[in-house]
């Protein structure tokens, strides 16, 4: 049966590509194609840019309360279809639906934020900064922006992006995921609903045709994107090269720290959340244990057994922990770093393999996994799982762990667990990561914090949303003004003005 495709949204309305390549989307929980996605060509891309750009004008001049009453109409159209975009969520992604409604919640988070734009742009004053000169500063938008995004959080991550840009007085364009297209479509039909003007908010669902289209447009001054590591770095030379400013968020290797003074029982608990949620397809997932000292046997121990608990099938059905990953492909994949776990020597304590879900054979599912005694040179911890697959190493103090979490290239989310302050201190102090976790599995995001981590997690200087995503999507301007009368008319001077 050929299944529908998908349109672009440009220019308020849905529109064919203009091209003819399309890629399936499936529904992992059952393994079947549900839909057609159309995969964006250049000429696509020029459309949107060019709706995109012939907006701008007007939107900037909207004033930024009135912006913000959009926003304030777009968070409540988004509450009212909760269970239809939680269901577009677990019916690409293949998460629960409880996780879905949950990052649904933290993105609308993100709009609630954005609506307080009239005072996110006060910039700052000064008075006598020189005799009779004063001096002030300005946000202004930046124009045309671009937000490329991955499959794990279909509605979250673009929500992460889109209202602070649109808040701020820029134009939007949007590259979904080709494997979850649909709910960013619905969001623009939510935002056209809500009073956006035509032209603010596109989106291209695409591939890397589309990316590049949009990297290399000269009329595109922003880009934020957020996915894997690889492309993280791609996405941000290119763009870069071509005049643009850049926040690319990439991959994540996250770890939790376990002090023998934690409480054990607890500490599981929140790892096995942080660990198997969303089938570990989340990048702020803990997918490393570090145990200190004596906690590492009954942790282990704790773990298999609650894990081995986890009830694995369809994220739309009642009673299920976990639902399946993305696609075959990936499926597999996670499953062949298994095997390299195994021959390289790390103790197997849970095999995820053999697992079949009744009803759903063809889903893509793969059940929780646990190693121990995995050391830092095994290919499982030195790359990104990013499925239920969950590693745990050993160290004999804080400062071996703290060493060993500081050596890993990636810096997007750590946590640790401890009873002690004075640890808890020295850790907050000392790791090299950008979101850190006190008894915390998964510290963020928060919409008023900004969210990012460091080193191969982060390319550019500006985390998204909270205050850095007002910075990022605006260009500040500095005005030094005088309005000379009397005595303050001094004769001219070729010498380098002093004010003060
Ligand atoms: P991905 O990097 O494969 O794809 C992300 C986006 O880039 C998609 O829109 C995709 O179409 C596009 N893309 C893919 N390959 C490209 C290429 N060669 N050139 C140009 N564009 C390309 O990531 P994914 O598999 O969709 O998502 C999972 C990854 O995202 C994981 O690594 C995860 O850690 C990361 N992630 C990071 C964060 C964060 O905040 N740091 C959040 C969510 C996901």
């Amino acid at each position: 049966m050929t299944q529908p495709v998908l349109p672009l949204w440009i220019n308020g309305k849905a529109q064919a590509s203009t091209g003819s390549r399309t890629a399936d989307v499936f529904n992992p929980a059952t393994g079947k194609a549900i839909r057609r996605t159309p995969l964006a060509n250049k000429q696509d891309v020029e459309l949107a840019v060019a709706a995109a750009r012939a907006a701008f004008p007007g939107w900037r001049e909207t004033t930024p309360l009135r912006r913000a009453r959009v926003l304030m109409r777009f968070r409540e159209l988004m509450q009212a279809h909760r269970d239809e975009l939680v269901h577009l969520t677990s019916e690409e992604h293949g998460k629960t639906r409880d996780d879905a409604a949950g990052s649904l919640q933290r993105g609308i988070e993100v709009i609630e934020f954005a609506t307080g734009v009239p005072h996110l742009l006060k910039g700052e004053q000064a008075e006598d900064v020189g005799r009779g000169v004063d001096c002030h500063s300005l946000l202004q938008p930046v124009g045309v922006c671009a937000g490329i995004t991955p499959f794990n959080f279909p509605v979250m991550v673009p929500l992460w992006m889109f209202p602070v840009a649109i808040a701020c007085g820029n134009s939007f364009i949007l590259k979904p995921s080709e494997k979850v297209p649909s709910a960013s479509l619905r969001m623009a039909e939510l935002l056209r609903e809500a009073g956006l003007p035509d032209g603010v908010f596109n989106v291209i669902p695409g591939d890397k045709e589309a990316v590049d289209a949009l990297l290399t447009h000269p009329d595109v001054r922003g880009v934020s994107f957020v996915g894997s590591t690889p492309v993280a770095k791609y996405i941000y030379e290119t763009a870069a090269r071509h005049g643009k400013r850049v926040q690319a968020l990439g991959g994540a290797k996250n770890h939790a720290v376990v002090m023998p003074d934690a409480d054990l029982d607890f500490t599981a608990d929140a790892l096995i959340g942080a660990a198997y949620g969303s089938a570990g397809e989340r990048c702020m997932a803990i997918s490393t244990v570090v145990a200190v000292g004596a906690a590492g046997d009954p942790l282990v121990e704790m773990l298999r057994e609650k894990a081995a608990r986890l009830k694995v099938g369809a994220g739309e059905q009642k009673g299920v922990d976990m639902g399946p990953l993305i696609t075959a492909p990936h499926r597999d994949k996670v499953r062949h770093y298994i095997d390299i776990g195994e021959q390289e020597g790390a103790k197997l304590v849970l095999d995820g393999r053999g697992l079949k879900v009744a009803g759903n054979e063809q889903g893509f599912y793969l059940g929780p996994t646990l190693f121990d005694q995995v050391r830092t040179d095994m290919t499982i911890y030195k790359e990104e799982i990013f499925g239920p697959v969950l590693i745990v190493l050993r160290a004999d103090t804080l400062d071996d762990a703290i060493r060993l979490a500081n050596d890993n290239p990636y810096g997007n989310g750590t946590a640790i667990f401890t009873r002690s302050g004075a640890h808890a201190r020295r850790f907050e102090r000392d790791i090299e990561v950008g979101m850190v976790g006190i008894n915390v599995p998964i510290p963020v995001p928060m919409a008023f914090f900004s969210f990012g981590g460091w080193k191969a997690s982060l390319f550019g200087d500006l985390h998204v949303h909270g205050m850095e995503g007002v910075y990022f999507y605006t260009r500040s301007k500095v005005v030094t003004s005088r309005w000379p009368a009397g005595e303050d008319q001094g004769p001219a001077s070729l010498s380098m003005p002093t004010l003060g």
